[in-house]
């Protein structure tokens, strides 16, 4: 609040009262200047591949099109209009968890369980670039979570770790027991990430390899999503990597029978 309710005060006072109140406007500065960088974003991302599908059927309704550029040109209006899908849902996704962010009531967790689930899911694109999933070796451990937020933790992870990896390498889920949380890592021998760009890749609309991550359907959420999911649980994430060897995303999480 940028309030400082006059009252009696010694000098000292004052000018901490005027320290307190700068801070506050500079901080509400920054949230503001967050927020209109958000919605330029947001307005850009949208508005590519908008601008790509208007084309692509103008062209069409134009009629003089042969079959083979018929085929091309429907096929990145399809492909488009995914990548418009994704980007609604990790909004939609992101404003839920801003909204209940104070909300989230973490209950007991079978990791190993929801690990499975999500790679049920994501089994199907690994298939389809013959990458192979190793888990850990099946275990009981509970974690205070919330199971389809951290199913969301999982799939985004996964996802990155196949997208970003060549035809029939491996992705490794791994975790280690820590004393009260566990740490679990999704390791990939992928691209990699560049040193000067590791402490960005959980920033809203980061990209390191654009063309790449355009090409998958990506919108540049999904590892702001995986830092908010896993901070509103108590936890923290992270990443190692190194250019042309792969990358471990990890991230924490409390254990159940280590809850104070
Ligand atoms: P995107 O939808 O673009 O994948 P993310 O928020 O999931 O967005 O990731 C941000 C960026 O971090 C990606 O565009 C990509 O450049 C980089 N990145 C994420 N995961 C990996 C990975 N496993 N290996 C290499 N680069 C990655």
């Amino acid at each position: 609040p940028i309030s400082a309710a006059p009252r009696m005060r010694s000098k000292a006072d004052g000018r901490h009262d005027v320290l307190m109140l700068v801070n506050d406007v500079s901080e509400w500065r920054r949230l503001e200047r967050m927020r209109s960088d958000f919605v330029a974003n947001v307005s850009h991302e949208l508005k590519t591949p908008i601008a790509a599908i208007r084309g692509f059927a103008e062209t069409l309704l134009d009629g003089d099109v042969d079959d083979e550029a018929r085929e091309k040109f429907l096929r990145t209006i399809y492909e488009e209009s995914l990548r418009m899908g994704n980007l609604v849902s990790d909004l939609l996704e992101l404003s839920k968890l801003e909204a209940s962010d104070s909300h989230v009531d973490p209950v007991a967790v079978d990791l190993y369980e929801v690990l499975v689930r999500a790679v049920d899911r994501v089994r199907p694109v690994a298939q389809s670039k013959d990458i192979s999933i190793e888990l850990p070796r099946p275990q009981r451990l509970h974690v205070w979570a919330e199971p389809d937020l951290l199913l969301q933790v999982f799939l985004n992870l996964l996802t990155n770790a196949i997208h970003y990896s060549p035809p029939g390498s491996q992705v490794c889920v791994t975790w280690d027991v820590l004393v009260d949380r566990v740490k679990v890592h999704v390791k990939d021998n992928g691209i990699g990430i560049p040193r000067e760009s590791l402490s960005r890749v959980f920033e809203r609309f980061y990209r390191v390899h654009k063309d790449r991550s355009r090409a998958s359907g990506g919108t540049g959420l999904g590892l702001a999503i995986v830092k908010h999911i896993v901070t509103a649980l108590g936890g923290e994430v992270g990443v190692e990597s190194e250019e042309g060897k792969g990358s471990d995303f990890w991230f924490t999480l409390s254990r159940l029978d280590a809850r104070p």
